[in-house]
């Protein structure tokens, strides 16, 4: 599909529920989110049958994310049935990693080839707080997991917060001797802290990660996301990159539209224009209804972020990132 901007939208981010096992400071407000109620949460047959219209225009590649993707019921189910659509070029998923241990092996049994995992601190009391209620031990258990079950490209998403889990460091070393592909996220003040001054811009992420350790181009992994400048320790098979939703906006090379557990269509991270596609799903699926709700979102995709709002209409934690 091609918006009126002339960008080809071909990847879609699904938020599959807005409940979290995590409370991360840049994410989700320390008490959660309102929970939506079971009838407002789309159900799998209706994602899927949203996607078998999506992917026949062209949205071939699609995420899977939360609130915590792996706390949705039945979610390894879901995995099989979205590889099932014909058409479909690649999924993934995005993950805090903590229950991976109990769920990689299926996920990859079902035909999930990558994950992302949110990592934000290699540190344990960093970590414990920027989760809240997470512990290190947990992260990693789950990182090992998705290694050992050879889950590939696994990318590590690191939201930088200065002052907070600035030190680059520990994850360079752990590319020294892990196949990650560690990036460096600007903090979005769509999260709960709001504050700016927690923002490390790229450039100074970049000039951080160079005068810490000589670094080579490295190639770009297997993805739909805007992190371009992947580079790697000589030799080491990890690599480091840095995503600058902020500083470097990529609204021109925007590719994604994003569907938020409740069913709506959200058509920019940071607006909140949004086309619910449940009369389309309810009470039976109509594939013309969907069409044109895509043809829609293609019309009204915004050029680019809102300059001054700043009410999102929903947390980070909803949307999926
Ligand atoms: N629970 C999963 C996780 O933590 O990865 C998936 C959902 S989470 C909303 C998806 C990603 O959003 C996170 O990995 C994190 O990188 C990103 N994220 C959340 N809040 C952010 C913020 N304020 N600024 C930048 N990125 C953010
Ligand atoms: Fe949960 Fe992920 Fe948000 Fe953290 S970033 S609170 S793990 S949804």
């Amino acid at each position: 599909m091609t918006d009126r901007f002339g960008r080809t939208i071909d990847y879609i981010r699904i938020s599959v529920t807005d409940r979290c096992n995590l409370r991360c400071l840049y994410c989700m407000p320390e008490e959660g989110v309102p929970m939506l109620g079971h009838e407002d949460i789309l159900r799998f047959e209706e994602i899927v049958a949203f996607m078998h219209v999506a992917v026949a225009e062209g949205i071939v590649n699609v995420r899977l994310t939360g609130g915590e993707p792996l706390r949705r019921p039945g979610i390894v189910e879901l995995v099989r049935m979205l590889l099932a659509v014909s058409g479909l070029q690649d999924l993934s998923l995005t993950t805090n990693g903590i229950l991976l241990p109990q769920f990689a092996a299926d996920l990859k049994a079902a035909g999930l080839k990558r994950v992302n995992i949110g990592l934000p601190s290699l540190d344990p009391a960093a970590y414990a707080h920027l989760t809240r209620l997470g512990s290190l031990d947990g992260a990693l258990a789950g990182l090992k997991a998705a290694v050992n079950i050879g889950f590939s490209p696994i990318k590590l998403n690191v939201v930088v917060l200065r002052g907070v889990n600035d030190d680059l460091a520990p994850y360079l070393d752990l590319t020294r001797h892990m196949p990650v592909e560690v990036r460096f996220i600007e903090y979005m003040s769509i999260g709960p802290l709001g504050e700016d001054h927690y923002l490390v811009p790229a450039a100074e992420l970049r000039r951080k990660l160079e005068a810490l350790t000589p670094l080579e181009p490295a190639d770009k992994p297997r993805g739909n996301g805007p992190a371009q400048d992947y580079h790697r320790i000589p030799g080491a098979p990890g690599t480091v990159a840095v995503i600058a939703p902020v500083t470097e906006h990529f609204c021109p090379t925007c590719n994604r539209l994003r569907l938020v557990a409740d069913g709506h269509l959200r058509l920019c991270l940071f607006g909140d224009d949004e086309i619910d596609i449940r009369p389309a799903l309810r009470p039976i699926v109509n594939d013309n209804a969907l069409r044109a709700l895509l043809t829609r979102a293609m019309q009204q995709k915004p050029e680019c972020m809102p300059e001054t709002a700043r009410d999102y209409g929903r947390a980070m934690g909803s949307i999926g990132g």
